[in-house]
Formats: C-alpha cells, structure tokens, sequence
C-alpha cells in the first residue's frame, strides 16, 4: 500500500470525504462547551455522519468503540467519547474520519473550551502553524523527511515536546497506510512524494513531556507527566506544485 496513487474519480471522492469531515469539525467548534459530555460530541458526530449519508471509519477500527475520538487537556489521542464533562478552560481534542464511497479521510483540530492560559493558547496555536509549515513542505518530488523536518522546526521554536511515538500516515483507502510521517526528523529523507498520493499530516504537542502512556481505556493515550497536549491534522493530497488539503 505504499505510495499508492488515487484515481482522478477517488480523488473526487476524497474531496468530498474531506469537505464531509471538515464541516463536521465545525459544527463540533461551534457546539462545544462546558457542561457537554465527550458522548455528546461523538453524538452531534454521528448525526452529521447519518445526515450526509456516509459512515466513520474509527468506529469499530480495532474494535474502537465511536466514531470520533476526543482527548481532554493531559489526553494526547484516543480517547473514548463517554460521561466525562467538558469544563470552561479544558482545551479539547477532536479527531475524526470520513468514509465517502470508500474515500477515507481523516482530520483533528484541537478547541479551546472558554478562557485559556497564554501557554497553553500557544502550544494550540504553535501546533496549528507546525502543521501549515508540514503541508508547505508537500509537492511532487519533495519526501516525507521534508514534511517531518518542517513540522519540527516549527515545533521547537516554542520549546515544545514532540511526541515521538505517534505519526501521520498515508490514507485513502485504509485509515493507516504507509508511509508513516514522523513529527521530526532529516529533510531529505524517506519515501518521495509523488502527484495523486493522500497522505494524513498530524503534528502532536506536549507543554511537558514527550512521554506516554496507555490509559486503563486500553485506548486513552496520556502524558505521563500529566502536561496538556495539543494535535491538530488534515488530509492533503499531493500535487505537482503543492498540496491540496481536503480536509478544510
Ligand atoms: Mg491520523
């Protein structure tokens, strides 16, 4: 499944997976506040999911249990949709996907609940732009290491941590495909890009550690030091001059 090229027609079909995922995001930015549970975001999800007629595919990928993933404060990803209640000054990370005929897509921002503190409005703000930096490494010819290299560089400018252990990826056919996109790393390393290819580019932050546990979830993954993690992705896919994101 490497470097696998879409079609012109699954390429039309990610675009709307990607426009289905990205107004999905911005229905939940808009709704979100305290006093909702995490279930109730995943409900406002599904509903948007049934109304445009598609399906997720995180529910029941390894038998996850939802079809959107929200990570509260010191939650980095994977976290399961259930009781708890989100509080004025929690930052709140939604990670979604879309299968469109499919044409599977995937996207995450990270909301800011109310009044935050400066640093923390900074680690969301520095992880937004790390990822604007990936996708400006992105065209044909360019490789993966390109991608990784910038996304650093814009990571470390604020004295963030990197949380090593987890990636963008391909995607398209299969939520998880090669090539792995590491946060870090050499420019001018790794796979070549190539025009048609739809890749998944997720920078994830830490205002501590870069180190990470498994959550009695089986699926929650948190800081270990307890620091708030931010992430923030889209789908692009790559063209002959640049990227397209799809999942704006
Ligand atoms: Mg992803």
């Amino acid at each position: 499944m490497s470097n696998r090229i879409n079609t012109p027609q699954e390429i039309e079909n990610m675009r709307q997976s990607g426009r289905i995922l990205a107004s999905t995001l911005r229905v939940l930015a808009e709704r979100i506040q305290p006093g909702m549970t995490t279930k109730d975001l995943d409900d406002i999800a599904a509903a948007e999911l049934k109304a445009a007629g598609v399906t997720g595919p995180f529910k029941g990928y390894d038998g996850f249990p939802a079809v959107l993933c929200v990570s509260v404060n010191n939650e980095i990803v994977h976290g399961i949709p259930g009781k708890r209640v989100i509080e004025d000054g929690d930052i709140v990370g939604l990670d979604f996907g879309v299968d469109y005929k499919g044409a599977i897509t995937d996207g995450a921002i990270t909301v800011a609940v109310g009044e935050v503190a400066p640093k923390v409005q900074k680690l969301l703000t520095a992880t937004q732009e790390a990822l604007v930096e990936g996708i400006a490494a992105v065209r044909a010819g360019a490789r993966i290491g390109d991608i990784s290299h910038a996304v650093e560089q814009r990571l470390k400018r604020d004295r963030l941590s990197i949380v090593e252990d987890l990636a963008g990826h391909g995607v398209g056919h299969e939520l998880h495909e090669d090539p792995i996109i590491l946060n870090y790393g050499p420019a001018n390393r790794g796979p070549k890009l190539e025009a048609g290819m739809t890749i998944a580019i997720e920078p994830i932050a830490t205002l501590g550690t870069k180190k990470i546990y498994l959550g009695p979830d089986q699926w929650t993954i948190l800081t270990i030091d307890g620091s708030w993690a931010s992430q923030f992705e889209h789908t692009v896919l790559v063209t002959e001059d640049g990227a397209e994101i799809l999942t704006q």
